[in-house]
């Protein structure tokens, strides 16, 4: 199954494609984790990326392009997996098309999950996560057991760099500005689906199932 899940920053496909990842064993790739642990090794790319990490702007599709490249050579995506944060601008999209083509392959379903601005902020503002497993809380509506530390694994929570308000709201402009053109983009050819990405995460996940036609959500 070849999924990408669209949507802005804090619509939750992070949450989504973990838990396609776990029950349907479809590789989730998150480029914003790719690069978070870029930036935490110092490699070259990671260094170039912080750049613009930091204050919400986008990595230049070059990079993200040749990130990608690689990471969908790799075994166990090469023909399955859900893409959370990628693409993200037009060049990206057609870039992945190109790179699937080559391989006789296409995507399959893209996912918008729509959110409003106001419920995105108060999302990101309280999201913490888990500096070892990556797992997601949110301090009102999922907190931990012990506050500040993860239930799973027991490792500190961090709040990201880039959901800090000021930050969050340049990442929303960045979104409307580069990323939402994309919506026409997949619409026009057929892949489109909108998913109502206002309720509980269990509520979202059934409508994620049924769009994707998955049986016994
Ligand atoms: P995310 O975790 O998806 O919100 O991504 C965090 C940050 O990583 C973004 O604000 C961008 O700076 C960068 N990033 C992630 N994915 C991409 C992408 N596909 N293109 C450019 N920058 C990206």
């Amino acid at each position: 199954m070849r999924v990408v899940l669209l949507g802005p920053p804090g619509a939750g496909k992070g949450t989504q494609a973990k838990l396609l990842e776990g029950q349907l064993g479809v590789p989730h790739v998150s480029t914003g984790d790719i690069l978070r642990k870029a930036v935490s090794d110092k490699s070259p790319i990671g260094k170039k990326a912080a750049q613009y990490m930091d204050k919400g702007k986008l990595v230049p599709d070059n990079l993200i392009l040749e990130l990608m490249g690689k990471q969908l050579s790799r075994e166990n995506c090469r023909d399955d997996f859900v893409l959370d944060g990628f693409p993200r601008t037009i060049p990206q999209a057609s870039g992945l098309e190109e790179l699937l083509k080559k391989r006789g392959l296409q995507l399959e379903h893209v996912l918008f999950i729509q959110v409003p601005l106001d419920a995105i902020i108060r999302r990101l503002a309280g999201r913490r996560t888990c500096r070892n497993c990556g797992k997601l809380y949110h301090l009102v509506f999922d907190p931990p057991s012990r506050e500040g530390i993860c239930d799973g694994c027991h490792n500190d929570l961090y709040q990201r760099k880039d959901d800090k308000k000021e930050t969050i709201a340049a990442r929303h402009d960045v979104y409307q500005a580069q990323t939402a053109p994309l919506v026409d983009y997949y619409r026009e050819r057929g892949l489109l689906q909108e998913i109502d990405g206002q309720a509980n995460v269990e509520e979202i996940k059934g409508r994620i199932f049924q769009a994707l036609g998955v049986v016994g959500a």
